[in-house]
């Protein structure tokens, strides 16, 4: 792109109240909008216990896992996983390094990838990237996929479908039991991204459904509920040792420092325990649900993450800022990451709000919307 381009290109964004720009967080806001589902980020109890056991770590790998970044924390990390989920694990920098590697590594135009409407950009970087034949799926409409099921189950060498559990836009949750069910009758390679569940699911949803023999590819990105950075790929060994030959962005890129590895497998331990915070989001989840009823609001959310529709980028633009005012931060979602028209507040609950966070939010949520056009 020449440099005209790029100016003409940030006024348009700029005209059409699409214009992103980084905005510092300021921390005394009371955050609505927080992918740390499980409070694991904030809670002084763990970080100091973890800082005791491991009051010293080095904050670079200096190296890539194939020259000496696979020292003995990352080892002990992935046969800890091993034992968990009874299949291989790789760890990888980031929930997008791992969707897109998996994706462009093992799959090429023999392949027909079936991918929910909705997945993430990372999933479609990676479908791109693997020059496989792609057909979206109408979100969670599994009639729909397996009518392209049927008609495309002769045409490709093999057929890999991809979902998520939970939608980070939607708030709405994919059925793996309808997932696994369709293949085993049409006999596909099934990827599952468990960004937005694991934690709130304690190991994350296929584990604690048991499906975890039934999907090929499982990623376990660890920036939400995980509290922390990087992803596990949970699959059978013959992938994993492909990706370790042939993932480029496994093989060039310096691996996590033993601080944050260490981080991950101290979490690891203690996901199963944190049964009280677990309960107290699916409390707020319940509360907020019910407000969004009285509000007579509308979301597609069935889960923790709640998109309030609000409509044209503008709106929502002073919605927001208002909000704002009124002390709370809540992360604006526009076209073009969600559908023209329904832009959107995306409220991300956490534990460490309370009751009456929840209460006062909806009230000055409601005032807004019924005054601000
Ligand atoms: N997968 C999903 C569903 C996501 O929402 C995200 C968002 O960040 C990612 C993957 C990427 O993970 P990471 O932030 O670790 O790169």
């Amino acid at each position: 792109m020449v440099i005209f381009m790029i100016i003409n290109e940030l006024n348009r964004l700029k005209e059409e109240n699409r214009l992103r720009s980084l905005k510092r967080l300021d921390e005394t806001l009371i955050n609505l909008s927080s992918n740390d589902y499980i409070g694991i980020g904030k809670n002084q109890i763990l970080i100091e216990e973890f800082y005791r056991e491991y009051p010293a770590l080095p904050l670079t790998s200096s190296s890539s896992r194939l020259i000496s970044g696979t020292y003995p924390l990352v080892d002990i990390l992935e046969k800890e996983l091993k034992d968990i989920y009874g299949k291989s694990a790789l760890i990888f920098n980031s929930g997008y390094d791992c969707n897109s590697c998996v994706i462009e590594s093992l799959f090429d135009k023999d392949t027909l990838i079936l991918s929910d409407r909705l997945n993430h950009a990372s999933i479609y970087d990676g479908i791109i990237h693997s020059g496989a034949k792609l057909i979206r799926y109408n979100h969670l409409n599994y009639e729909h996929l397996e009518t392209l099921l049927q008609k495309y189950q002769d045409s490709f060498k093999q057929i890999l479908v991809i979902s998520e559990t939970i939608y980070s836009m939607d708030g709405d949750k994919a059925s793996l039991e309808t997932l696994i069910e369709l293949k085993r009758k049409y006999n596909f390679l099934l990827m599952i991204d468990e960004a937005h569940s694991y934690g709130v699911f304690s190991y994350g949803i296929a584990y604690e459904e048991n499906f975890i023999n039934d999907i090929d590819f499982l990623i376990i990105p660890l920036g939400k509920g995980g509290g922390s950075i990087g992803s596990y790929l949970i699959a059978e060994q013959h992938y994993i040792d492909y990706i370790v030959n042939k993932g480029r962005k496994f093989i060039y890129t310096t691996a996590l420092p033993p601080v944050n590895i260490a981080w991950n497998y101290f979490i690891l331990k203690k996901i199963p325990l944190l049964e009280e915070e677990r309960k107290k989001l699916s409390n707020l989840t319940e509360l907020a649900h019910s407000l969004i009823k009285n509000y007579n609001l509308k979301t597609l959310s069935t889960t923790h993450i709640i998109s309030i529709i609000i409509g044209e980028n503008k709106r929502l633009d002073s919605i927001v800022s208002y909000l704002l005012n009124k002390g709370y931060f809540v992360y604006g979602v526009k076209e073009p990451t969600v559908p023209k028209g329904s832009s959107r507040i995306r409220l991300g609950l956490t534990p460490t709000l309370s009751k009456s966070d929840l209460i006062d939010f909806f009230k000055e949520l409601d005032y807004a919307i019924n005054n601000i056009f």
